[in-house]
Formats: structure tokens, sequence, C-alpha cells
């Protein structure tokens, strides 16, 4: 009975979300898609998956916040993988996914999941989830009527020279130096 338990919770362990949707009418993704771009529909059920902060009324505070997000964003682009994996991809996506629920000023996250259903993120390669990033910050300067950014230059723009590029960092490596 115990190991017949803990082979079950084995097998959980290895599932993702992917494994689940076809075996759970409650997880279907809505469109019938297998296109690992689109965001499943549970995942954007407000009801269960609504904002969790309350309405950031101080505008000085909102601006700084907003300022420093889009720059960890964009950096993020602009370093995230060429060719990232199925895993790495999931990753992102829950991020963002995530983000649209946390993300401190209540209204702004809000509209991050407006804009999550109207156009899902793009995590399938380092340019797309740049221009994706780029294109959806426009949308909001053009909703606060801020001047709109050329998306052509956002690469070299957040290339922050930063560190090595296209490896993954290996703790390994390190401890050897050590
Ligand atoms: C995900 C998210 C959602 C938000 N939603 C709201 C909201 O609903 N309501 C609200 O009032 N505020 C929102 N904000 C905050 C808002 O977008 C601004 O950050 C804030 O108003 C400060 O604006 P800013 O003029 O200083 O420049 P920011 O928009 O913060 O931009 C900072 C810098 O990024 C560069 N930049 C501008 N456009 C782009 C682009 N398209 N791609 C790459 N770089 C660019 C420019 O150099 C600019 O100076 C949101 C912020 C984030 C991160």
């Amino acid at each position: 009975m115990a190991a017949a338990f803990n082979n079950k919770v084995m097998e959980a362990r290895e599932m993702n979300w992917r494994d689940l949707i076809p075996k759970n009418p409650l997880f279907g993704n809505g469109n019938g898609s297998e296109d690992p771009n689109v965001m499943p529909e549970f995942l954007l059920d407000d009801s269960e998956n609504g904002v969790v902060m309350g309405k950031m009324p101080n505008e000085t505070l909102k601006a700084q916040l907003g300022q420093s997000t889009w720059y960890f964003l964009h950096v993020m682009a602009s370093r995230y993988p060429v060719d990232p994996t199925r895993n790495e991809q999931d990753t992102m996506r829950f991020f963002l996914r995530g983000l649209s629920r946390l993300y401190p000023c209540g209204q702004c996250a809000h509209h991050i999941q407006q804009h999550f259903k109207k156009d899902p993120p793009r995590v399938g390669s380092r340019d797309e989830l740049e221009q994706y990033l780029c294109n959806f910050h426009n949308e909001v300067n053009k909703r606060l009527k801020k001047p709109l950014f050329d998306c052509k230059t956002v690469h070299d723009h957040y290339d922050c020279g930063c560190g090595p590029d296209l490896v993954r960092y290996k703790p390994e490596e390190d401890e050897k130096d050590s």
C-alpha cells in the first residue's frame, strides 16, 4: 500500500502541467492547440489566479517600480537562451504568469493579465522574448501616452555586458577554483 502510494508520488513529481492537460478536462487550453506559446486557460483563470496586491496610489513609487521592473525584464530577455529548452520556456512562462499576479501595483497587474490574455507571452527564443516584452512595454507606453521605443534596437540597448553570454552557469566550475 505504502509502496504504491510512493510510486504515485514519484510519478506525480515527474509530471508537469503539460502532462496533465489531456487527462483533466478542467485543464484544457481552450483552443485545442498544442502550441507551446499558447498559455493554457487554467493559468489565465482570474477566479483562481487573480491579482494579489492592492492599488498603488503613490505615482512616484509606481513609476520607480515600473522603471526598475522594465529594466529587469529587458535585461533578463537579453540574456535568455537563444535556444531555450522546453523546461526553460515553461519556467519563463510561469515566471511571467507569477509577475501578473504578484506585481506590487495591483491595477498594473490587472492590466498585465489582460495583456497576457490578448497576447500570450512568446518565449520560444531570446529574440522572440525580447520583441514580445518590447512590444508589450510599447503597449503600456501607448496607454500612458509615453514615447514609443524602436524594438529593432532593444537587444543592443539592454546588452548589459554583465558577463558570459550563451553559457549556463555551472556552480561546480566555481567550486573547482576555490
Ligand atoms: C509590466 C508592467 C506593467 C505596468 N503597467 C502599468 C499600468 O497599467 N499603469 C501605470 O500607470 N503604470 C504601469 N507600469 C509602469 C509604467 O510602465 C512606467 O514604468 C512608469 O510610468 C514610469 O515611466 P517612465 O516614463 O519613467 O519610463 P518606463 O516606461 O518605466 O521605461 C523606462 C525606460 O525604458 C526604455 N523603454 C521605453 N519603452 C521601451 C520599450 N518598449 N522597450 C524597451 N525599453 C523601453 C526607455 O529608455 C525608458 O526611459 C507598468 C510597469 C510594468 C513593468
